[in-house]
């Protein structure tokens, strides 16, 4: 009997042979600024852990809280019976936080934006879209169906223009993108976004999957950081990277989060967090509040970082943020030189096509405001170190 699923081993072979296939590493401690991967002790540059937040006393207290009071489960929905206060109170303070009416926590990032921008959009509808935008935001518009123009990165005049060529057009438009770009560390061109949104009608939406935490007073964002409050009409936000814990949410106006409550299908039909997660996440934003000195370390550790990369030589692309890609161009060797450094006691992953083009792979590096100054620079030695035996350092 011949075995239907074939392709995939043939598919895994090739990748394989090519270099680029990946074992999953395996984390065996915290995750922390130094984490224990298969064993091995080593400066961990691969996580979004921006502040260190996955393992702080108050978040950790705050779930253990939740466990003993409500259990570990919300058991449905959170249209049958799965709203907790929990999940009312954690909307109710990202809403005060982000300075908008309202909320819609999801559970994760992905399914905010897969399930906001399909909620939102017809097959009548256009989306203008960055074309480096993150990959649930291009699931979410494939899924409404809504007609996709894509702007060549963060090209103002391209969007703009793609808006006014449907200036004649029925339907909704639609102006999308990432605050904070994910492979290159770049941050989106909002003024000229938003006025280009304001002057042909359309939904603005910005994912600040990434600046949350970031950048902005207190970690606000993008909108903050460039003073677009009540501009950004859908703003979507990770609980998984800065805040350290998981789920993802939407703020904007009552009008649009309940209209989310009715029609995002990930809200509909996926079960609610854990109340543990909802807690966690409270106490997260109030420890953005209280102590902003974890912002400025995280800043900190970023300058010192990225100046030691671009003084030993390496290509650090156009890296405005604590995301820093050493961008070595073919897939393989972005590859090599993650396993080398893995090696010499740092992770930092390996990325190449399709996530980045092809040419420009690389391998992307994330501090945090908890590693020390020395581990940066064992982690800068490192690199000049197999930098130089790859040859990607002259
Ligand atoms: C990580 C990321 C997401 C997804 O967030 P999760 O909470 O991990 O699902 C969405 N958008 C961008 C830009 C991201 O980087």
């Amino acid at each position: 009997m011949g075995n239907p699923l074939s392709y995939l081993h043939d598919q895994l072979e090739q990748w394989r042979s090519e270099g680029t296939y990946q074992r999953l590493r395996i984390l065996e401690s915290e995750s922390a600024a130094e984490s224990r991967f298969d064993g091995k002790q080593v400066i961990n540059l691969a996580s979004n852990n921006y502040l260190g937040l996955t393992t702080h006393p108050k978040l950790k207290e705050a779930a253990l809280e939740a466990v003993r009071r409500y259990g570990v489960g919300s058991g449905a929905v959170r249209t049958i019976s799965g709203t907790m206060r929990l999940h009312m109170q954690l909307e109710e303070r990202i809403a005060a936080f982000k300075n908008v009416e309202a909320c819609v926590v999801f559970q994760s990032g992905f399914a905010a934006n897969a399930g906001t921008v399909a909620a939102l959009l017809t097959p009548e509808d256009h989306i203008v879209s960055d074309e480096l935008n993150h990959a649930s935001i291009i699931d979410g518009c494939r899924l409404s169906r809504a007609k996709i123009h894509v702007f060549a990165h963060k090209d103002v005049a391209a969007a703009e223009k793609a808006l006014a060529d449907l200036e004649r057009e029925p339907g909704r438009k639609l102006l999308i993108s990432d605050g904070v770009f994910s492979m290159d560390g770049d941050i989106g061109p909002l003024p000229g976004l938003v006025a280009a949104a304001e002057k042909h009608n359309a939904i603005m939406m910005v994912d600040d999957a990434h600046s949350s935490g970031v950048l902005g007073r207190n970690g606000r964002g993008t909108i903050d950081h460039f003073g677009l409050d009540g501009r950004v009409q859908v703003q979507v936000g990770t609980l998984s990277k800065a805040i350290g814990v998981l789920g993802g949410y939407v703020c904007g106006s009552r009008d649009l989060i309940e209209f989310l409550y009715h029609r995002a299908r990930p809200f509909l039909f996926s079960t609610s967090h854990p109340p543990a997660v909802a807690a966690a996440c409270i106490a997260a934003f109030d420890v953005l509040e209280q102590e902003p000195e974890r912002i400025q370390a995280l800043w900190d550790n970023t300058k010192y970082f990225k100046q030691g990369l671009t003084s030993a030589g390496f290509n650090t692309g156009i890296s405005e943020t604590p995301i820093t890609p050493v961008i070595v161009g073919e897939a393989k060797l972005a590859h090599e030189l993650s396993r080398a450094l893995f090696e010499e006691g740092v992770l930092a992953t390996g990325i190449g096509f399709p996530t980045v083009a092809k040419g420009k792979a690389r391998v992307r590096t994330i501090v945090s405001a908890t590693h020390t100054k020395p581990e940066l620079d064992r982690a800068l030695e490192a690199f000049g170190k197999v930098g130089k035996r790859l040859g990607i350092l002259g």
